[in-house]
């Protein structure tokens, strides 16, 4: 992969420009705050509620949406993907202009085709591979989270100055800024959220668990070896990979590990995920997402539901009573 480095003039040219972050949730409140502390002007375009009393709180000049993509030239849509492109038809393009930048943190609604931007402005990508949270903290101690980056249009001739002044502005030139598309960076994306961290393991751990209650285990025992515990070994394995996870954990549970663990991956399951990867190149997985969105999320809100009320979760929260009783 190839990494980008930050010229001076790129951030001149970056800093010229006044910033509407669109949305003050996870990513919109961390990039919003990291950029004002770089030096860019911003300001914040949200709905009333909550967000928008926290930016206000936050010191920013809080307006509609449509306001703020009027006074600003760097439109950064971080709301949700699922809503972005029904708030894009009504309060973002009758406002649009030459010399805006539409830019996006997740390449979804261009990709697929659910915004389809005028020529005349620039449309870039700055995706921080972290959690908004993870954004700001790392920001504030003086590191960053990389950032993917892709030109979609070029209608100014600089997007990709202000594409980079931007990811440095919030702050991934202190790690790295990589060159990508929306369709890499999507794809990647979404096949990674629903084949590994927000489905997989998810998945795997709670089939685990059913099989260790059903065979009579205690649940809060169950939860703690195969939910509570990965986290020990997702540390090891994001600080330093594999090889050296297998070095920490007990030679035991090295051994069992490697020798049992492939057993699970069926040709059924590869050729499950196979179909998972289908579904989000053909576009079907964002067309159904956004269906479900567009009917009111009630199927979403119900599978929500459900899992919090499986047994895992049950004995997930039996379980860190337990660890709280002993804290006391
Ligand atoms: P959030 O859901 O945390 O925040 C969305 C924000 O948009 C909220 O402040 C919400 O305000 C506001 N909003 C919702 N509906 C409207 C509306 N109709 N009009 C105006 N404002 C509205 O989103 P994220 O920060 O998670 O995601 C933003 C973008 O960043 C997405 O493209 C996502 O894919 C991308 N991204 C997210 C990452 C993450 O870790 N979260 C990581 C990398 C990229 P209100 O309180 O009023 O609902
Ligand atoms: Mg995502």
């Amino acid at each position: 992969m190839n990494t980008y480095s930050v010229s001076t003039e790129d951030e001149m040219h970056f800093r010229s420009k006044r910033v509407a972050i669109l949305g003050y949730g996870s990513q919109g409140r961390a990039q919003a705050l990291n950029l004002r502390d770089s030096g860019a002007d911003v300001i914040v375009g949200n709905r009333a509620g909550n967000s928008f009393e926290k930016a206000k709180a936050d010191g920013f000049s809080v307006m509609s949406v449509s306001d703020a993509v009027k006074s600003a030239d760097v439109l950064a849509l971080l709301l949700p993907d699922e809503s972005t492109a029904d708030i894009y038809a009504e309060d973002i393009a009758p406002y649009l202009r030459e010399g805006h930048t539409l830019l996006f943190a997740h390449g979804f609604n261009i990709l697929y085709n659910f915004i389809t931007p005028p020529e005349f402005v620039d449309v870039v990508l700055v995706a921080p591979k972290g959690v908004g949270p993870m954004v700001r903290r790392l920001y504030e101690e003086g590191n960053g989270v990389a950032s993917l980056v892709s030109i979609h249009q070029d209608a100014s001739g600089s997007a990709l100055k202000t594409a980079l002044g931007f990811a440095s502005a919030i702050g991934s030139s202190r790690s790295a800024i990589i060159e990508s598309t929306f369709k890499d960076e999507t794809e990647t994306d979404l096949f990674g959220e629903q084949a590994i961290i927000c489905g997989g393991i998810p998945a795997l751990i709670e089939a685990a668990v059913d099989i260790l209650i059903e065979a009579g285990y205690p649940p809060e025992l169950a939860y703690s070896e195969c939910a509570h515990e990965v986290k020990l070994v997702i540390d090891l394995i994001y600080a330093k990979g594999f090889g050296e996870m297998y070095n920490s954990v007990s030679k035991t549970a090295s051994y069992g590990g490697i020798t049992r663990g492939n057993r699970l991956i069926s040709d059924a399951l590869k050729s499950e995920m196979k179909e998972i990867l289908r579904e989000v190149q053909s576009g079907e997985f964002a067309a159904e997402w956004i269906a479900e969105k567009r009917a009111g999320s009630g199927h979403f809100h119900a599978l929500v539901q459900n899992a919090r009320e499986s047994e895992m979760e049950k004995a997930g929260i039996a379980f860190r009573k337990i660890l709280e009783t002993k804290c006391e």
